[in-house]
């Protein structure tokens, strides 16, 4: 692993600071969203404010999960920094562009098998 990939570290260590945070202000909402739907009693299938507050539920679970597998990510490609296999494809084993690493530290595939990572 060339020794520049340090420099990576720093940008995984704020991203996974953000995500955390992140995380933790959705957490919040979706229970307090959580709250106001049980309080408020409502017939989400009928009523158009509980459909409201079913999607915005629905809209926060999904960016919970997003922001637990960016963690996962970043967790994970601190590990390879560690372990000193960071910055290679998966697929393929050759080094990923560090352009595509500047953008997406966490990646663990180059842009030929990158598909959706
Ligand atoms: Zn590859």
């Amino acid at each position: 692993m060339p020794v520049g990939y340090e420099r990576f570290r720093s940008l995984l260590e704020e991203e996974w600071t953000a995500s955390r945070a992140a995380q933790a202000a959705l957490s919040a909402d979706f229970a307090s969203t959580s709250d106001l739907r049980r309080d408020s009693n409502i017939d989400d299938e009928h009523d158009p404010e509980g459909s409201t507050i079913a999607f915005e539920l629905s809209q926060s679970a999904t960016l919970i999960r997003d922001v637990d597998s960016r963690i996962a990510e970043v967790e994970a490609a601190l590990h390879r920094l560690d372990t000193g296999t960071y910055g290679t494809c998966e697929v393929c084993h050759v080094p990923i562009a560090e352009g595509r690493l500047e953008a997406r530290p966490w990646t663990r595939f180059c842009i030929n098998h990158a598909a959706g990572a």
